[in-house]
């Protein structure tokens, strides 16, 4: 099916999709953040279509922050215990909710630290060199800290990131990565391979890679397959299990909705449950002897066994709020609307600017569009500052892409609308749905 043959340009078919819209009222659970300049515009929300980048906050995160400030007030150390919610097994609020949106079993899934460490940690445990299998393989567009962590990882043991990494990039004049050339890429190096590092969700590109196709290959070889998940959870219908993925990282404040810095996330496979973590610390031992303060490590089974510290309940606390959100909604209902709403943005960015925009996204996607502007740079960057200026909150990736992420829990149609009504008046060609 053709999903763009449904679709009008006008405003007015827009609001009749929102109407249609069984997820609509989801965004009323939303905080929606309001123009900064001008005091007319501030009457309406921005159209914010960052959430590939910060969530927007759900209404009931305060009432949970507050509940944790409040116990500490009244209660103090008794909170680890006495709480309503009790700060001992806090984590354990987000583990089902993390499970459903990783598409894992809970003892598969732990919520610590931050993405870039958790990295460092699965690294730790799972890259292990043997020999001429020493190699990472990463792509060569890879987020920036993950290169820094694979980097560094590398050199900690005492390699050239020169000549064990492999790097591997879309074909020339394409944006995406073939699955075909992933698998034919780790087939001929498999015997120096030890690791590879993809990523779910391509940050730039928006590209939904192929996991279980990636998974498949990598077990063949007894490669391990590590996947940076922060761009696909909260996004995607991840089933990182049946996938058959040996660890995921992911941060908790993109499609996760949980704020700055919130406490990111972490799976292991069941099959490497009985693994002992590589670096441990006293919130991976047995829960029930914990405060017995033993000498000797006894990590919990599974994804917990790998937790360091106590976690930061203050930054959990909206995780709880989010994860409540997507199991009310649930992610395929979540995923099936997404796929829709950002097609609109695609056919509606397509009518209208068929020469003066090249989509970068290929249709195996999340949310997320890259939208390159086919004019002079500075006229590309002039009309992303105007887009800004008419309320349309996107990301500017130099020198020419506008990333664009119309996000199910908390966009309208009339989003989609909005933003791209604008694009088409700061190009100036004029051709819209009115
Ligand atoms: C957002 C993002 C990060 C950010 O790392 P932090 O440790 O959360 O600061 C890292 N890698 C990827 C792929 C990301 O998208």
């Amino acid at each position: 099916m053709n999903p763009t043959r449904s679709f009008s340009p006008t405003r007015s078919a827009a609001q009749a999709l929102d109407t249609a819209d069984e997820l609509a009222p989801f965004r009323r659970r939303f905080h929606l953040p309001r123009p900064q300049r001008d005091a007319e515009a501030a009457r309406q929300p921005v159209v914010y279509l960052c959430g590939h980048s910060l969530g927007l906050q759900p209404r009931h995160a305060a009432d949970l922050v507050g509940e944790v400030l409040t116990d500490w007030q009244r209660l103090a150390v008794d909170a680890h215990f006495d709480a309503g919610r009790p700060w001992y097994s806090y984590h354990e609020q987000v583990t089902g909710g993390l499970a459903r949106v990783a598409g894992c079993q809970p003892d598969e899934v732990v919520a610590m630290n931050s993405l870039t460490a958790n990295l460092h940690l699965m690294m730790a445990g799972f890259y292990r060199p043997d020999g001429a299998r020493h190699r990472i393989l990463i792509e060569s567009g890879a987020f920036p800290s993950d290169r820094y962590a694979v980097d560094s990882q590398l050199r900690w043991r005492g390699l050239d990131p020169a000549t064990a990494r492999l790097d591997i990039a879309p074909r020339e004049g394409e944006h995406a990565l073939r699955t075909d050339d992933i698998v034919a890429t780790i087939d001929r190096h498999a015997d120096t391979l030890a690791l590879v590092l993809l990523p779910g969700v391509q940050y730039l590109s928006g590209q939904l890679l192929d996991l279980a196709a990636i998974a498949r290959t990598c077990r063949r070889h007894g490669i391990v397959f590590g996947v940076d998940a922060a761009h696909a959870i909260g996004n995607v219908a991840l089933r990182l299990h049946d996938w058959d993925v040996d660890f995921a990282v992911w941060c908790s404040y993109k499609y996760l909705n949980a704020g700055p810095g919130a406490v990111a996330g972490c799976f292991v496979h069941a099959r490497h449950a009985r693994r002992t973590p590589a670096l441990a610390g006293w919130w991976g031992h047995d829960k029930r002897r914990r405060f017995r303060m033993a000498p000797d490590f006894d990590p919990i089974p599974g994804a917990e066994g790998w937790q360091l510290s106590n976690p930061s309940v203050l930054a959990l606390a909206p995780l709880i709020a989010s994860l409540e959100l997507f199991d009310e909604a649930g992610i395929r209902r979540l995923a099936a609307k997404s796929r829709r709403l950002t097609g609109y943005l695609e056919y509606l960015l397509t009518e209208w600017l068929p020469r003066e925009v090249e989509i970068l996204t290929p249709a195996e996607r999340g949310a997320q569009l890259s939208v390159r502007l086919r004019v002079e740079p500075a006229r590309a960057h002039a009309a992303f500052e105007r887009l800004r200026a008419a309320g349309i909150v996107a990301d500017w990736r130099a020198p020419d892409v506008i990333r664009m992420a119309p996000v199910p829990l908390y966009n309208r149609f009339q989003d989609a609308w909005l933003a791209a009504d604008a694009l088409t008046r700061v190009l100036g060609t004029g051709r819209t749905g009115g």
